[in-house]
């Protein structure tokens, strides 16, 4: 069976440091599984429709990459998708709390299922799609932050705010 890993993320818009991600995963996994995440907790500003529409507009035709929305346990969709891994970035310090907790959690849901963190592109350290999306309401230039398809969208955020 060939190796997979899931990777999940809010994706509120997926940016070019979630692509770069999902590049380094091709080359640990045969396949990538992008889990986007319902995520009501966090508020999106893009709905799931336009998060998972953007993501797949971004990888399409890219082989060995799915993409699929989730709203359940992490676990339960890498199971499903006979994955071994949950693949997650790291980008600094301040990212480890968290994503040490959620591994920790996730090793106790099933064991099987190893928490795989790859680095951020040094040039990508300070991308976050919270900082794209201020930028853009704001009126900034986050073109080179965020893959083509995404820039029309963040166009009518910073329409709407004025
Ligand atoms: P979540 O709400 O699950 O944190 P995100 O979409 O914000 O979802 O992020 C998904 C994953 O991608 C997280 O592991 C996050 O650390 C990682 N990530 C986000 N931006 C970058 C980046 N610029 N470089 C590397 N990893 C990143």
């Amino acid at each position: 069976m060939n190796n997979c890993a899931i990777y999940p993320g809010t994706f509120d818009p997926v940016s070019l440091g979630h692509v770069d991600v999902v590049r380094r995963g091709l080359r640990l996994f045969d396949r990538v599984v992008i889990g986007v995440a319902e995520n009501p907790g966090k508020h999106p500003v893009f709905d799931l429709d336009t998060r998972v529409q953007l993501v797949q507009a971004t990888f399409t035709g890219e082989p060995g990459v799915e993409i699929v929305p989730f709203s359940g346990l992490l676990v339960q969709l890498a199971q499903q998708h006979h994955a071994s891994a949950i693949l997650r970035g790291l980008r600094a310090a301040s990212d480890f709390e968290y994503e040490f907790q959620m591994a920790t959690m996730n090793r106790r849901l099933d064991s099987e299922i190893e928490t795989v963190f790859v680095m951020a592109r040094e040039d990508y350290t300070f991308v976050s799609s919270r900082f794209i999306r201020e930028i853009a309401s704001m009126g900034g230039d986050v073109a080179s932050l965020v893959p083509a398809p995404v820039l029309p969208l963040l166009k009518q955020i910073s329409t709407r705010s004025g």
